[in-house]
């Protein structure tokens, strides 16, 4: 991943001045920058979420599912990767006040 660049004072400023009527595209233009680069630099900035970020979360969340079986009940299921006991064991365990 490249460097994000150093805004001068006057630039964050401008940035900062000009928020939320600019969009990425009107700061990259600013900047002379790639738009990406402008988008990590208003999210570093704290004026947007990245979109980028949101999707990758949902993806990783997605790949640590996996197929287990529960240690309780030895039946598979499809768990998250940090979760050992299915959600039914884990449900009478609360019932029975063991977590
Ligand atoms: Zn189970």
């Amino acid at each position: 991943m490249p460097a994000i660049r150093q805004l001068s004072n006057s630039e964050e400023h401008w940035i900062r001045n000009a928020f939320p009527e600019i969009t990425p595209h009107d700061v990259a233009k600013y900047l002379s920058v790639h738009v990406h680069t402008a988008i990590r630099i208003l999210v570093r900035l704290g004026l947007i979420t990245a979109p980028s970020q949101k999707y990758q979360q949902g993806r990783s969340t997605l790949a640590g599912n996996t197929q287990r079986s529960c240690i309780v009940c030895k039946t598979p299921k499809t768990m998250n990767k940090n979760q050992f006991i299915c959600s039914r064991c884990r449900c009478k365990q609360r019932e029975r006040g063991l977590l």
